[in-house]
């Protein structure tokens, strides 16, 4: 059977717009393709990892991922690059010089939001770099949409020479749908070219380049108005009209079934003239896009009477039940429309994991006085929460050692006794953070750093990194020394130590000791993220509720497996209230680390199996 009979013989699949992504890379013949894992972007290298004949990396940052796309590009490949939304802003510096150049291979560059902030920083919207950088962005509804576009994104590439942001959205890279492929594309590399003019972006050469971006941009620009991507749906009514794309337009689609719309696959630069021509034809136009005002700006610019963001909400996704009352409100039907209900969950706190080699760490780190925290992203960023509350800031990946060194340089007299720390994962280090800790030993910065290597990205799943000594298929290769690293980055070889973060007491005393030292120290912990086949579970532990005295020291650990059975109010000998909190521990989901044991004077937490007390398990 041939390739072609095979694809129309194949019922349609079920698919995230992640994996989507990855099938259609694999399809259009994409030979290259790199990430640095980020909520919610990450499967989409991990899908394509899969594939053998392409070649894929786990890239130390985003930019870095960006660049190795960009090299394969111009050495002729199809390459892929794919990142979350604050990614790109590490990524931009490449991506800024990138555009003057242009691709060779067609390069796409897929980058997702997480509207509504589910697991980052910030929101953002990336649809502006697409106007920063001069290049189209295509925004897929779903994951046929996201098969079909990655596609169209490499033609499209090379057809303009120019790199394609494939901008999705959480709904779209999570949610799953039914995905008809078409026929695979075999695209081999081509000869690189030498080209100095247009490769070696010095001034001379730059400004030569400029003009031709912008001549590239008004052909986007005229190409955008008879693209396939961008489609009118003519409804039945005509009292209002939308403009959308993304996720948003399965939102209007659901809410208003029968109303008549546009939507951009290509959403930038946008066909100006489909939309004014639209626009006359419905009697109230409404643009309803994903965080920013961006197309409603360049519409007003352009003289087109329409609603937006003083009508719909600039944050968070624009579901059913955001746009519903809102455009009710707008037709003047306040109550006509009945808004779509939305389940009440129990709001959960985010924790960690159970038995994860984190709890240790800020369980001393909320006994530790005096202290001035900067913290990091990435799980244990959960620190800054409840039990520990243990974190003072966290800005942006890396930055807590080079924030560390400003509150240090900055203090004031009164904070002139405080111990200045810095908290930061091992992925994160290697990612960003290796730049501020040369700063601190360059500058002489007094931080004590705690680097907590658990061996992979474990925030977003325990993705392999130099720390792993693994690579995205699980080969071995390197596995960074941080002790040896840390001492290249001018850390003297005495303010190393390597702590297992399991065991309370060392790890005290390596804190306690450390911070009273005026140089830069590093604490390095040295036990698996507990996601991870690194992690060796051990037998679990029970409470002895005959011995529980309710003290609640254990609970101070922060483990999700201890649990409070039953609270008991009594009356103290200087006659003040205290609350008793006894435990148990869920056996099931305990994994036997010993943490929680150190806390416990009474001796009341035991092995399952056995009354005996557990002193010490070897742990990877
Ligand atoms: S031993 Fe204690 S801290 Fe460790 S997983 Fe079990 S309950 Fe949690
Ligand atoms: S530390 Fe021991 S005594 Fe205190 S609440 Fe926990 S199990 Fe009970």
């Amino acid at each position: 059977m041939s390739v072609a009979q095979q694809v129309q013989s194949n019922p349609a699949i079920f698919i995230s717009g992640n994996e989507a992504v990855a099938l259609a890379a694999r399809d259009a013949g994409c030979r290259v393709a790199s990430a640095y894992p980020g909520t919610p972007s990450t499967e989409i290298l991990e899908f394509i990892a899969a594939y053998p004949d392409l070649y894929t990396e786990w890239s130390i940052n985003e930019k870095v991922s960006l660049e190795v796309a960009i090299g394969a590009s111009l050495a002729g490949s199809r390459a892929l690059c794919a990142m979350k939304h604050v990614g790109m802003n590490v990524a931009s510096d490449a991506l800024m010089t990138q555009t003057l150049i242009g691709a060779v291979g067609g390069l796409v560059i897929a980058i997702a939001d997480d509207v509504g902030l589910s697991s980052s920083q910030n929101e953002q919207d990336s649809r502006y770099w697409g106007r920063f950088a001069h290049l189209p962005v295509l925004e897929p509804s779903d994951s046929q949409d996201a098969y079909d576009m990655t596609r169209f994104a490499f033609g499209l590439s090379e057809q303009y020479a120019v790199p394609v942001i494939l901008r999705l959205t959480t709904r779209i890279c999570h949610v799953k749908g039914l995905v008809t492929l078409s026929i695979p594309q075999v695209k081999e590399g081509r000869k690189f070219t030498k080209d100095p003019s247009r490769l070696v972006m010095v001034p001379g050469n730059a400004r030569q380049r400029i003009p031709l971006m912008l001549e590239r941009d008004k052909t986007l620009a005229t190409f955008s108005e008879s693209c396939s991507l961008n489609v009118i749906e003519q409804g039945s009514t005509r009292q209002v009209g939308f403009i959308t794309s993304g996720a948003a337009y399965c939102h209007v689609r659901e809410a208003f079934p029968d109303a008549p719309l546009i939507k951009l696959g290509m959403s930038h630069p946008a066909p100006i003239e489909m939309i004014r021509e639209f626009a006359d034809s419905v009697e109230k136009l409404v643009v309803i896009e994903e965080v920013e005002p961006l197309l409603e700006t360049e519409l007003k610019a352009a003289g087109i009477q329409l609603h937006g963001k003083e009508a719909i909400p600039r944050m968070g996704e624009l579901t059913p039940a955001v746009i519903t009352p809102a455009v009710a409100r707008l037709l003047g039907k306040e109550n006509t429309i009945a808004a779509v209900g939305v389940t009440e969950v129990f709001p959960r706190p985010p924790t960690m994991c159970v038995a994860c080699p984190h709890l240790g760490i800020y369980y001393c780190l909320s006994h530790v006085k005096n202290t001035i925290i900067a913290g990091d992203i990435g799980c244990y960023t959960l620190g800054a929460g409840h039990p520990w509350n243990a974190l003072d800031t966290c800005i942006s990946m890396g930055a807590s050692l080079s924030v560390a060194q400003g509150i240090d340089k900055g203090r004031s007299e009164e904070d002139a006794n405080k111990n200045v720390l810095a908290v930061i994962g091992d992925s994160t280090f290697l990612h960003m953070g290796m730049q501020g800790l040369l700063d601190i030993t360059y500058n002489k910065g007094n931080v004590t750093i705690l680097l907590l290597d658990n061996r992979a990205v474990g925030m977003t799943g325990g993705q392999n990194a130099p720390s792993s000594g693994l690579n995205i298929h699980g080969d071995a290769t390197v596995k960074i020394d941080f002790r040896k690293l840390c001492e290249a980055l001018g850390v003297r070889s005495e303010r190393i130590h390597e702590v297992n973060p399991y065991e309370l007491p060392t790890l005290f005393k390596a804190l306690r000791d450390e911070v009273k030292v005026k140089e830069p120290s590093v604490i390095i912990t040295n036990q698996p993220c507990v996601l991870t086949e690194r992690y060796a579970k051990q037998p679990p532990l029970t409470v002895d509720t005959d011995k529980c005295t309710g003290c609640s020291n254990c609970l101070d650990v922060g483990c999700p497996a201890i649990l409070v059975a039953r609270r008991e109010t009594v009356i103290k000998p200087n006659g003040k209230e205290k609350v008793l909190s006894f435990v148990n521990i869920d056996s099931a989901a305990c994994t036997g680390c010993n943490l929680c044991i150190n806390t416990c004077a009474p001796d009341a937490i035991v092995p399952v199996i056995s009354t005996a007390r557990i002193d010490t398990v070897e742990l990877k």
